[in-house]
């Protein structure tokens, strides 16, 4: 069998940094044809000389400058830059998988194009279906690609999906870890720090999605994904906080069975089956052991200490441009947190501010969307700013607040 030949867009980043490695386990079986990052070119020297790809995309110029100047003589024509360069990689023509696994808004635009350009996808970008989840799943459709989610809730999904029909689904149930906060008071989550933000308890992950899950954001963005992935009514998406993080999802059927698929949390399991999808691969990872787990406990979110869930549903009962306003503002506020512009709870406070203000569009055309995601960047900046400013006048201190 001939190797399946992957174009990676975001190969530095932690879901990047896995694909890589499944795809070094099984050298006969994946072949790296394109490989697309932003400005870790030391990490991407590295890839470069590992899987020898026909084309490279870096964030600019000058970056490309430097990576083509540490390369051996000839890699000149094969790194392309800027938002045409990651274009180029998601739609190498030797491509038959393109694996989206850009962070935020950035990926919508190169996974679309991807799919017009006949490639199957591999998603982690839960971004794109949470702004244009009609329009990419429509793409989908007219460009017969087949969409295989990496996200790990919506892969287990998919698996648990194979033990019945369509029209015999009830309902779907994501789980959330909970992310390190979820013990905490309202009162104790205004004093926690970027740092304790980043240091998941279960997953190893980027910055943006670890606040994400923090805030449970993250599962607010993974109903939307899961709404369009799996063409369900947002009615009929639970969600349940389950710290241990085995249970990675589950469907329920309309005769009552409830189908999970549980296993450690290694975000390689879901990669490699989105790669080799209907196959699976022997990983030879650790294998779950359940007695040493001991318990595994469910329970309902907490709306009121974490109030980005609700805003979620909310937003996405409403439609039309309005998601693509949240994860606008969701990444200005995250982006905020992280440099001590704001505390924890004003992350949700700026979003909900930014969706209050910014007048719904029904349309979602791609025009529609990327001005309601530039709109909503704007507006969110400002509502930072004065939040900032509010603090820094209350203590009187000059700078962060870290
Ligand atoms: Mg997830």
């Amino acid at each position: 069998m001939a190797a399946k030949n992957i174009s990676l867009l975001g190969s530095t980043g932690s879901i990047g940094k896995n694909v890589l490695e499944v795809v070094r386990q099984f050298p006969g079986r994946f072949q790296i044809v394109g490989l697309a990052a932003g400005r870790n070119i030391e990490l991407l020297r590295n890839q470069i000389e590992s899987f020898n790809p026909e084309v490279v995309s870096i964030a600019d110029e000058t970056l490309a400058g430097d990576l083509i100047q540490s390369l051996p003589a000839g890699w000149g024509d094969k790194i392309v830059t800027g938002q045409e360069g990651t274009k180029k990689v998601a739609t190498v023509p030797k491509a038959e998988m393109v694996v989206s696994a850009i962070v935020g808004a950035a990926g919508l635009l190169p996974t679309l194009a991807a799919i017009k350009a006949g490639k199957d996808i591999a998603l982690a970008n839960k971004e794109t279906l949470v702004m244009a989840g009609a329009l990419v799943m429509q793409a989908v459709k007219d460009y017969k690609v087949r969409m295989l989610p990496v996200d790990s809730e919506h892969n287990a999904i998919a698996q648990a999906l194979a033990a019945g029909r369509r029209e015999e689904v009830n309902r779907l149930i994501l789980t959330a870890s909970g992310g390190p906060f979820i013990n905490l008071s309202e009162k104790e989550l205004w004093g926690v720090t970027p740092s304790q933000a980043l240091n998941h308890p279960n997953w190893d992950m980027g910055n943006k999605i670890s606040i994400d899950s923090a805030t449970l954001m993250n599962k607010g963005l993974e109903v939307i994904e899961a709404k369009w992935l799996f063409d369900m009514e947002i009615e009929d998406i639970e969600v349940l906080i389950h710290p241990q993080s085995i249970v990675h999802s589950m469907v329920e059927f309309i005769d009552g069975s409830v189908i999970s698929q549980m296993g450690i949390p290694d975000m390689r399991i879901p990669i490699a089956y989105a790669l080799s999808y209907p196959e699976r691969l022997r990983l030879g990872l650790d294998r779950l052991n359940l007695p040493q787990r001991k318990n595994l406990e469910f329970h309902r979110p907490d709306f009121n200490r974490f109030p980005a869930l609700k805003l979620a549903y909310q937003v996405c009962k409403k439609g039309g441009t309005l998601p693509a306003v949240l994860n606008g503002a969701n990444e200005i506020a995250v982006e905020a947190f992280l440099n001590s512009k704001i505390r924890f709870p004003e992350i949700a406070l700026v979003v909900s501010e930014t969706v209050t203000r910014i007048e719904q569009v029904k349309s979602s055309n791609l025009e529609a969307i990327i001005s309601a995601d530039l709109a909503a960047r704007v507006q969110a900046e400002s509502i930072v700013e004065s939040l900032h400013i509010k603090y820094q006048q209350k203590t009187g201190q000059e700078g962060t607040h870290a």
